[in-house]
């Protein structure tokens, strides 16, 4: 335990899987350094999370002062933003928008009750809790919930926009060489920055995120400083010295990471029959599947990969979640499934870092997902990337390409693109039989023990956080 018994920081995340529960871990490394956290949820989200919150293991708080309250959102998102409410983006948006006041009120009650608030840490695409913590009086930081070449590009994106480069036109190749710390080809800017994307809610709120810069004290980046120096470099250079990286927050079992037995934390209920299913397999033999929460895929986009992971005879573990391919032939995946059957393994939801960590599994076949690919990375397992949308084409860029754990498909998801099932199988035995897949898997170990390094006492990452503890006490 530290010293900060009655330092009292509120932590608020975006309502979807992939922000929620990283603000959790966050959470849990806050009160490690004795703070005392609330975290305020989405109602339907608050609900979910007290019931483990009452379970016995109480994976939440583990005895820790880590406090949940709720403000209510009118748009129903019970595992948080996902496939189902995809369609109803922009009233997702304008649902957060409009919680600003109430917001305000429940902050200046929080703080009322004690301990006094030192800080307010939002999630960067939070459009209110800035603001309303500003209503409140309170000082804001930022959670950043990807890496840092993510927010570097989004910092700058007025840049882009005078520059013309932003939105980025269909087959536009320019390598952009001015936002510091980096050279990106047009190609890797997030895809929702593209031409048709950026026109639908990107641009206003693309400005109206940029003016929250000026608002934030610190910006916690979820990321290693060791996996993207330059950036982080630069981005002090811009932005300040609390522009940091804490990465990678999730626990890890028998890591020097300090978890302190806690666990994994999960918005659904994971299957965890394929943990047997995986301890009967060979070392390092399963390919892990998964498109994360919200990513979905066409009946065709999934039939080249179901017949390319068919004709590659690897054994795989694939979770499809109900709805995530879009007019799914049934007959298809009925004949996939009892064709693979003795080698294949399907889940609706997985326990994923318990995946990642079973020596069983050998490669991750990713939608680029910011945190699984810190996952995967911290697990040291190689990663072959078929990204959709969002900025996972970039996530894909700095972590395959540019670390060099992995490799990408040549098309992947978007409307039209697929990769073909015969480069499907040609990369899945590349990865996992082969000698590439070897080179991949001994960089991606080296990445593991960076990663690793970073969380433990002493590592970048745990200093940072410490030091942004210590800056809110003095
Ligand atoms: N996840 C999980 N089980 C699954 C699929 C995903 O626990 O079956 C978790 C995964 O470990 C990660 C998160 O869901 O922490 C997905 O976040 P990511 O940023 O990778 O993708 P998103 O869902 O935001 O697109």
């Amino acid at each position: 335990m530290g010293s900060h018994k009655k330092l009292h920081v509120v932590l608020i995340p975006l309502p979807a899987q992939g922000h929620v529960i990283p603000i959790i871990y966050l959470a849990r490394k806050l009160a490690l350094l004795g703070v005392t956290v609330t975290i305020i949820n989405v109602d339907s989200i608050h609900e979910t999370l007290q019931q483990s919150w009452k379970s016995e293991d109480n994976p939440v708080s583990n005895g820790h002062d880590i406090r949940l309250e709720s403000i209510s959102m009118d748009l129903q998102v019970p595992n948080g933003f996902d496939e189902k409410n995809f369609d109803a983006q922009a009233a997702f948006c304008e649902a957060i928008f409009r919680m600003e006041d109430p917001l305000a009120e429940l902050l200046s009650r929080i703080d009322r009750d004690g301990p006094r608030v030192a800080c307010v840490v939002s999630d960067f695409y939070h459009l209110s809790a800035p603001h309303a913590a500003k209503k409140a009086g309170l000082a804001g930081a930022s959670f950043w919930p990807g890496n840092a070449t993510w927010a570097a590009i989004e910092f700058h994106v007025p840049k882009l926009l005078e520059m013309g480069d932003v939105p980025v036109k269909a087959g536009d190749e320019k390598l952009i060489s001015y936002i510091p710390g980096m050279e990106i080809r047009s190609q890797d800017i997030p895809v929702f920055m593209h031409d048709g994307e950026f026109q639908k809610t990107g641009e206003e709120q693309s400005l109206y995120r940029s003016k929250r810069i000026a608002l934030d004290s610190w910006f916690l980046i979820n990321s290693v400083h060791d996996i993207e120096p330059r950036i982080f470099e630069a981005m002090r250079e811009g932005f300040g010295e609390n522009f940091v990286p804490v990465g990678p927050l999730f626990p890890l079992k028998g890591e020097a990471i300090d978890s302190t037995g806690l666990q994994e934390v999960n918005l659904r209920t994971p299957d965890e029959s394929c943990l047997p299913w995986l301890d009967e397999r060979d070392r390092g033999s399963v390919l892990y599947v998964s498109f994360g929460s919200i990513s979905f895929m066409t009946a065709k986009q999934f039939e080249e990969i179901a017949l390319g992971l068919e004709a590659s005879k690897v054994s795989f573990l694939w979770v499809i979640r109900s709805n995530s391919v879009l007019g799914m032939d049934e007959e298809f995946y009925k004949g996939f499934m009892s064709r693979t059957g003795g080698r294949g393994l399907f889940v609706r939801w997985a326990p994923q870092l318990e995946i990642l960590q079973h020596e069983s599994t050998g490669a991750f076949l990713t939608h680029c997902g910011w945190n699984s690919m810190l996952e995967s990375l911290a697990c040291g397992v190689p990663m072959l990337g078929w990204p959709s949308m969002f900025e996972q084409n970039t996530n894909a860029k700095l972590v395959l390409e540019g670390e060099g754990v992995g490799v990408a498909f040549s098309r992947s998801g978007g409307k039209d693109g697929f990769a073909p099932r015969e480069e499907v199988e040609e990369k899945v035995r590349a990865i996992m039989e082969g000698e590439q897949g070897r080179r991949l898997k001994a960089r991606a170990m080296e990445i593991r023990e960076l990663a690793v390094k970073a969380a433990s006492p002493g590592g970048s990452s745990h200093t940072n956080l410490k030091k942004f503890v210590e800056s809110l006490a003095s």
